[in-house]
């Protein structure tokens, strides 16, 4: 597969899986957008993105792209001229799509600028805004017609020799999301950009974005995922960064798995397990650790966690590889297992 190279950050062709997001105050107001960018970078966004719906944002990119660190995509709806302006202003991508810039000469303007400057373009389908009538003419087949637009744009880019590349399939169904990356999989050799797009409120956009760029992950399909949520974008990365641990795609982290309690559980467990997680949170290491309610099935159950507690009555036991190291009394169960995790990971 083809791999792009945004501002330094490779995609594609097996290259780790980038986490994007987008800023969601005025890319005008460049030290608001300036500390929003580097807030992202910090909540571990590899890639952020900008809209830029007028000349006054993409003046601004200038100095946003000075002074921030991580590469910027500039998103731009049928204006060709804000491309123009953007890619002279040092962005690292474009998001645009060529079939709706106003026809093929002002593509060719854009392509022909980008490619001098080695700026990659995301062409951005999205299922609920597609050319007039072509739905109907796929009979109705929503992922099929995202196809058929995205042939489309890919088609004008490559007149100009253009191609490179990356493509987004955006629905706000979480199975015509997958229906038509998996389509796109087999269709096109770009680099995907995974997202469901309007996935709602951050519980419900949370579930359907894990489920939704999970399912196509799992599958090997997906190059750098953003994830949608009606909320603050710092809570986007942190999203992303959950899915890509969940696939074992981001193993730089310490995994804390605990069990859901139950008439067996004699302590606390739900605070323990959570101020445990809270707490190794951003250590980068890898690492098992197990938070669990009982000794009966606890050690046994977690006995491949380097690390962990079962809890006993109104104690628990401190276990290392399923044996047990000592015991603790309940106030003490929580600083000593983070205790035992710094010795491990320092
Ligand atoms: S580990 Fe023990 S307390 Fe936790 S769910 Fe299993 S049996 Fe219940």
């Amino acid at each position: 597969m083809k791999t792009v190279n945004i501002g330094g950050v490779i995609i594609g062709g097996g290259n780790p899986i980038a986490v994007q997001s987008m800023t969601n105050v005025p890319t005008q107001d460049v030290s608001l957008a300036v500390q929003q960018v580097n807030a992202l970078a910090e909540a571990g966004c590899d890639i952020v993105r900008l809209a830029v719906p007028d000349e006054a944002a993409a003046k601004a990119m200038e100095e946003i792209v000075e002074k921030t660190s991580v590469p910027l995509v500039a998103d731009i709806h049928f204006d060709h001229r804000l491309a123009l302006m953007c890619m002279e202003r040092g962005v690292h991508k474009i998001r645009i799509n060529p079939g709706n810039i106003g026809g093929e000469e002002n593509a060719a303007a854009v392509a022909k600028a980008a490619k001098a400057k080695g700026i990659p373009i995301r062409i951005g389908v999205n299922g609920g805004s597609l050319e007039q009538g072509l739905l109907e003419q796929c009979g109705g087949n929503l992922a099929k017609a995202m196809i058929e637009s995205a042939k489309r744009h890919i088609a004008i880019l490559e007149r100009y020799d253009f191609t490179d590349i990356v493509l987004s399939m955006k629905s706000s169904s979480v199975k015509t999301t997958i229906e038509a990356y998996r389509m796109a999989r087999e269709a096109f050799d770009y680099p995907l950009h995974l997202g469901v797009t309007e996935a709602g409120t951050y519980k419900a956009g949370l579930v359907k974005s894990a489920v939704g760029i999970g399912a196509l992950l799992a599958d090997g399909i997906g190059d750098t995922i953003r994830v949608s949520l009606t909320d603050d974008p710092i809570k986007e990365p942190e999203a992303a960064k959950l899915i890509l641990r969940a696939l074992d795609l981001d193993e730089n982290h310490i995994e804390v798995v605990s069990c859901p309690t139950c008439g067996r559980t004699k302590i606390d467990l739900i605070p323990i397990a959570n101020a445990v997680s809270e707490a190794v949170e951003k250590i980068p290491a890898k690492l098992k650790v197990a938070v669990m309610g009982c000794v009966v099935n606890g050690p046994g159950e977690a006995k491949d966690a380097d690390v962990g507690i079962a809890g006993g009555d109104g104690c628990a036991v401190l276990f290392k590889k399923g044996e047990i190291v000592r015991k603790l009394p309940e106030a003490e169960i929580v600083p000593a297992l983070l205790a035992e995790i710094k010795r491990m990971t320092e």
